[in-house]
C-alpha cells in the first residue's frame, strides 16, 4: 500500500486556465477527460508487469464507453473487456478485433450469449447451467473461459465487492468438481480462467491470495492459454488515500505467475481488465454554481447538476474531491455542495473549498470512471457534453443533449 500523492496529481492537473476556458467554451455541466493521463495509467500497468512475457491489458469499458476512449486504448494496443453485447458492438465499431474482446456477462440470456458467439469474441461463463448449455451446443468448437469466484473479500465498499461468498458473480471455487464433470461430458474446451473480485481491493496480499486460489483451480485444466485476474485496483480519491501499489503487485504476482507457468509446463498469458485504474483520475466534472445558500446550520453551494449526472456519491458514498476553479486562491470556507435534483442530492458534505461565489465553476475530480456512463435524464435534464484534452487541444467528443433527445423514443398517443 502506498500513500497517494495529490501533489503528483496536481502536477498532472491540466492548467486551471485551460479548464476554465473549456468550461466557458462548451458550457456546464461538462465532463473533461485528459487522454495523456489515461495513457500514463496504461503505461504504468505495462511497466509494472514488464517481467511477464505474455501480458494482455483489456480496458473494462463499462467505466467509460465513449467511442473515442475505446479508440484511444485500441491505439495503445489494449484489448477490451465488455459485459454486454452492446459493449461488444461498440468495441468492434472502435476497431477492436473480435479476438481482442472479452465478454464477461452475468445473468444475461442464452440468446445474447449465442449472438456474441457469432461475433467471435472471447466468452467468459460464470454460471454452471450456462456452461452446460453452451457445452451441449458447441462442445469443443468454441473455446471459452470460466469465471471462478475465489471467495475473497475485495475491500471497503460492499456494493462493489463481488468476490465474496454471497456474491452472484462467478462459479464457486468449491464447485470445481461439477465444472469438470460438465467439461468431460460436453467436450467443452476451457482456454482461460478468470476472477474479478470487485473494485476496492485495498491490499496486494488479498490479490495474491486470490491468485493462489486461481492457480489451484488452473491445475485442474489442461488446455489453458491464459489466466485473467480481472481488476479491482484501487485509485486514490483524496490526500492520504491508499491505492493499489501496482509496481509491488507486478513484482510479486509476476514472480508467482512465472513459477506457475513453469509448473504448468506452458507460457500462459496474464490478463488484466482494469476500468477505474485506467480512466478514473483522467476525468474532471465541471459544474456551475447557481446559488450560494446560507441556512441556519450551513452554507450550500448549489450547482447546475445532480445525481442525474454523477450518481456515485449518492449511490455508494463515493468521494469526489471538489475544487473551485474560479477562485483557486480564495479563503478556504466550509460548504455542502449539492445538486438541483428534487431529492436530497449531496455531492460533498463539510468540504473546505476556496470561497465560492455564484457563477463560479466547481471541478470534481476522479470523474473519468462510472460517471457519465451512469448518467440519466432524471428531472428531464440533458446529459452533459464530454470533452477530451489531447496534445494540448480540446476536442468535443459528445454533444450536449437537446430537447429533441428527451423526446426521441417517445410515441405520442391520441387522446
Ligand atoms: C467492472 C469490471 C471490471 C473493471 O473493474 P474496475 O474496478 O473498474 O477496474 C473488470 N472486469 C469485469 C468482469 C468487470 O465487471
Amino acid at each position: 500500500m502506498k500513500k497517494s500523492d495529490l501533489s503528483v496529481h496536481a502536477r498532472l492537473f491540466p492548467d486551471i486556465k485551460h479548464l476554465q476556458g473549456v468550461a466557458k467554451k462548451y458550457g456546464t455541466p461538462l465532463y473533461v477527460y485528459e487522454a495523456e493521463k489515461m495513457i500514463d495509467q496504461y503505461d504504468k500497468m505495462i511497466q509494472a508487469f514488464s517481467s511477464v512475457r505474455k501480458l494482455s491489458i483489456h480496458y473494462a469499458c463499462k467505466a467509460n464507453t465513449n467511442l473515442n476512449i475505446l479508440k484511444l486504448f485500441k491505439e495503445k494496443g489494449s484489448g477490451l473487456d465488455t459485459v454486454s453485447i452492446q459493449e461488444v458492438e461498440l468495441g468492434l465499431l472502435a476497431g477492436f478485433k473480435p479476438e481482442d474482446i472479452i465478454y464477461t456477462p452475468n445473468g444475461v440470456s442464452s440468446t445474447e450469449i449465442k449472438k456474441v458467439k457469432e461475433l467471435g469474441v472471447r466468452i467468459h461463463i460464470d454460471n454452471l447451467s450456462v456452461l452446460e448449455h453452451f457445452g451441449q451446443d458447441f462442445s469443443s468448437s468454441y473455446p471459452i473461459g470460466i469465471r471462478i469466484n475465489p471467495h475473497i473479500v475485495g475491500g471497503g465498499n460492499e456494493k462493489i465487492s463481488v468476490g465474496h461468498i454471497d456474491s452472484k458473480f462467478g462459479i464457486s471455487y468449491y464447485q470445481l468438481a461439477h465444472i469438470k464433470r460438465i467439461i468431460e461430458i460436453t467436450g467443452l474446451r476451457v482456454e482461460g480462467l478468470h476472477m474479478h473480485t470487485g473494485s476496492d481491493i485495498l491490499d496486494v496480499e488479498v490479490f495474491l491470495k486470490g491468485a493462489d486460489i486461481l492457480f489451484q483451480a488452473a491445475r485442474e485444466f489442461q488446455d489453458l492459454e491464459y489466466i485473467d485476474f480481472g481488476s479491482g485496483f484501487k485509485v486514490p480519491y483524496k490526500e492520504g488515500d491508499v491505492q493499489t501499489d501496482i509496481y509491488e503487485l507486478g513484482k510479486l504476482l509476476g514472480k508467482k505467475f512465472k513459477n506457475f507457468c513453469n509448473e504448468y509446463g506452458k507460457e500462459l498469458c496474464l490478463v488484466f481488465e482494469p476500468g477505474k485504474f485506467l480512466v478514473s483520475q483522467s476525468g474532471y466534472f465541471l459544474a456551475n454554481v447557481n446559488a450560494v445558500k446560507q441556512t441556519t446550520s450551513s452554507v450550500f453551494a448549489c450547482v447546475d447538476s445532480g445525481f442525474n449526472h454523477l450518481i456515485r456519491p449518492m449511490f455508494y458514498n463515493a468521494y469526489h474531491h471538489i475544487e473551485n476553479l474560479s477562485n483557486p486562491s480564495g479563503r478556504l470556507r466550509l460548504y455542502n455542495v449539492v445538486g438541483y435534483i428534487c431529492e436530497s442530492d449531496t455531492f460533498g458534505l463539510n468540504r473546505q473549498i476556496n470561497e465560492i461565489h455564484e457563477e463560479d465553476v466547481l471541478c470534481f475530480r476522479n470523474a473519468g470512471a462510472y460517471c457519465f456512463c451512469m448518467s440519466s435524464n432524471y428531472n428531464s435534464r440533458y446529459r452533459p457534453a464530454e470533452v477530451m484534452l489531447y496534445k494540448g487541444q480540446d476536442h468535443l467528443i459528445r454533444k450536449r443533449e437537446t430537447f429533441q433527445d428527451l423526446l426521441r423514443n417517445t410515441v405520442e398517443m391520441a387522446f
